[in-house]
């Protein structure tokens, strides 16, 4: 939970009297008193599940959706000899790299980063399928480098 600071003093360290959720469940408001100066305030606090906005390329925003990014990994892993229990554990570790960043929002291409680096290590097909769609390659040419990379290490 993000560090609440006192809006008179400044004070970090405050104290919950009260705390209920709004209509909006999403948010959460806090009564809360500064340790230092005992002045009261009210936060309004946003659940720590629903913090992370994806931005995409087209412009829009929208909540990161993990479902969708277990798709888009399975998919990619399609008939390749990635085991169930190796997706969940990519998702996981991608959900928690994100959430740990400083900033809540992220772009649709870091995510994309993260899962070709995941991919890259566990499976060289899959990564391929998952970049070619990912980052639909400013030009055939770079894929082709790619590719070729990808085979010459073998
Ligand atoms: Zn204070």
């Amino acid at each position: 939970m993000k560090q609440m600071k006192c809006p008179y003093c400044g004070h970090t360290e405050t104290s919950v009297l009260d705390s209920r959720d709004t209509e909006d469940f999403e948010i959460t408001r806090r009564r809360r008193e500064c340790d230092k100066c005992r002045k009261r305030f009210t936060t309004y606090e946003r659940v720590e599940m629903v913090h992370l906005l994806v931005h995409k390329k087209d412009g829009k925003s929208q909540q990161f959706d993990r479902k969708k990014l277990e798709t888009g990994i399975r998919k990619a892993c399609e008939k390749r000899p990635v085991g169930e229990d190796k997706i969940e554990q990519m998702v996981d570790e991608i959900e928690r790299e994100l959430r740990r960043r400083k900033t809540t929002e992220v772009s649709s291409a870091e995510i994309g980063e993260l899962v070709m680096k995941k991919l890259k290590a566990v499976d060289k097909v899959a990564y391929i399928r998952f970049a070619s769609v990912y980052r639909e390659f400013a030009d055939v040419e770079d894929f082709e480098k790619e590719l070729h990379g990808l085979l010459k290490k073998k």
